[in-house]
């Protein structure tokens, strides 16, 4: 302590040269409260808590939770009720915190509405019950007891804290960014596997421009099928990152992270473009065509020369527009729905073949499938794994025949995705669905393998 005392004194010398002399006569108390308190509770401050965490002040393989939370919306209620009612809740908190001496060890006010504890080392359903109980005492807002205020808040375990102190504060502060819901307290733990997968994602993102020019993206198709004459009548174009050449990356781990940051139209276009390609040089070959569709995220409803840009690249290969179908989520349909119907419109009548995706997963909107110009209903694959031929009173076969007949008497044909089995493919024949596309049939091939099955299959017309 008194090495850190002296420490900090020539911090402050130099940094308040005409505070000099008032320093000399100020006393070690004073000195040591202005350092490590905060002006506004009168609780310990971030500097306080530092110096717990450095492991050389405590006990070898000292054991201990470290917690990070800040308040929801404090924000309005300092704009609201006024910075009196705000600095009266940071009070509430900090003294509260103190109270509950039996499970914390440390705790701090960092800054604004920001607070840490050092708690003891606790298994998680233990650490949650007190972390509840903790907010659930502070949630009434002084002076407005209908106001309920919510916490958010990232949790670091003991074990996580023991291999890495020097990150424990970074790694609870990114656990407790991840309470994103609104009305409700929420406590978040970390996990390394998170925490890779965050930094994972940054560098996915200032990377893909590069892996566009190296062109590390391809395509690979899944062949759908006709449920009657089990022949191939078409096939989706899924992308593959061929990551800097080194090994091959699924859509799963960069098709979301892409999509929330908006630019996922890259991918896309490559997808389109390179499925054009292929569809100009099976024409040049003289190969039987089938219609091959793409995914068009929902994200790209915001860029206003969309329209164009799928347009020309189909134009540029001089491919018959009824060869390409847009696959939309059914989530897509929410941000701008006027624009997408109107963009779909067009789509159509320039003679694209328009599906909706992962049909009856998500945003359920059964009225937007009168408003939509739409081909194709793709029966999303989890109502397929339900489906169970000896229990056809289950109610997901119900759903699924539902489903089917919806979509006959909307005149729109019906592809069910997903289907591993005969017993399914079966199931689904009988029901009236038309195409099916699946494991049972084909996976996911890359381009020249499908060109082959497409060759072959001419051959032996
Ligand atoms: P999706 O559009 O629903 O594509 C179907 C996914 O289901 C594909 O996974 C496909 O390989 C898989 N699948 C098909 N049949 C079966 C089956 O019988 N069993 C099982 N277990 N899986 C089956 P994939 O290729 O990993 O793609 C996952 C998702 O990534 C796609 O789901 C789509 O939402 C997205 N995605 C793929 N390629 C693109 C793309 O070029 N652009 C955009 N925006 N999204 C894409
Ligand atoms: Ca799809
Ligand atoms: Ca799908």
């Amino acid at each position: 302590m008194e090495s850190f005392n002296k420490k900090y004194e020539y911090e402050y010398e130099t940094a308040h040269p005409e505070n000099g002399r008032e320093m000399e006569e100020m006393s070690k108390e004073e000195l040591y409260r202005r350092v490590y308190h905060d002006t506004i509770t009168g609780h310990y401050n971030w500097n306080y808590m530092w110096k717990q965490l450095d492991r050389r002040y405590m006990p070898a393989e000292f054991e201990y939770c470290f917690v990070h939370f800040d308040i929801k919306d404090f924000s309005v209620i300092n704009e609201v009720y006024g910075h009196y009612v705000g600095n009266d809740l940071l009070r509430i908190v900090c003294s509260r915190m103190s109270e509950e001496k039996d499970w914390i060890h440390y705790s701090v006010r960092c800054h604004n509405d920001n607070f840490a504890m050092m708690t003891k080392a606790m298994a998680r359903e233990d650490i949650i019950e007190k972390l509840e109980n903790f907010f659930e005492s502070v949630s009434v807002l002084p002076g407005d007891e209908t106001f309920k205020v919510y916490y958010r808040c990232g949790v670091v375990t003991a074990e996580d804290s023991l291999s890495k102190d020097d990150q424990v504060a970074d790694w609870a502060k990114f656990a407790q960014k991840l309470g994103q819901k609104r009305d409700c307290t929420e406590i978040n733990f970390f996990t390394t596997e998170m925490y890779k997968k965050m930094q994972q994602d940054k560098y996915y993102l200032a990377y893909l421009d590069q892996a566009v020019k190296n062109d590390e993206f391809i395509v690979y198709l899944q062949p759908k099928y006709d449920i009657h004459t089990e022949c191939i009548v078409g096939a989706e174009a899924l992308v593959r990152w061929n990551y800097k050449h080194e090994k091959m990356v699924f859509p799963g781990e960069f098709i979301p992270v892409f999509e929330e940051n908006g630019v996922i139209g890259k991918v896309d276009q490559v997808v389109l473009e390179k499925t054009c390609k292929l569809l100009h040089d099976m024409e040049k070959e003289g190969l039987p065509l089938f219609p091959i569709s793409v995914n068009l995220s929902r994200r790209r409803m915001e860029n206003e020369h969309l329209l164009d840009q799928l347009v020309n690249c189909v134009d540029k290969y001089g491919v018959s527009h009824d060869l390409i179908e847009f696959e939309l989520t059914e989530s897509s349909v929410y941000e701008s729905e006027e624009e997408m119907l109107h963009l779909l419109g067009e789509l159509r009548s320039l003679g694209f073949k328009i599906s909706m995706d992962d049909f009856g997963t998500g945003y359920s909107s059964l009225s937007l499938l009168l408003n939509m110009p739409l081909d194709t209903l793709k029966i999303d694959k989890c109502f397929v794994d339900c489906i169970d031929a000896d229990h056809e009173e289950k109610k997901e076969c119900i759903l699924i025949k539902a489903i089917i007949s919806l979509a006959k008497e909307l005149k729109l044909c019906c592809l069910a995705e997903g289907a591993e089995e005969k017993s399914q493919v079966d199931y689904l024949r009988k029901n009236g669905c038309d195409k099916v596309q699946g494991y049972y049939y084909s996976r996911p091939l890359p381009a020249q393998e499908y060109v082959s099955k497409i060759r072959e299959m001419g051959n032996t017309e």
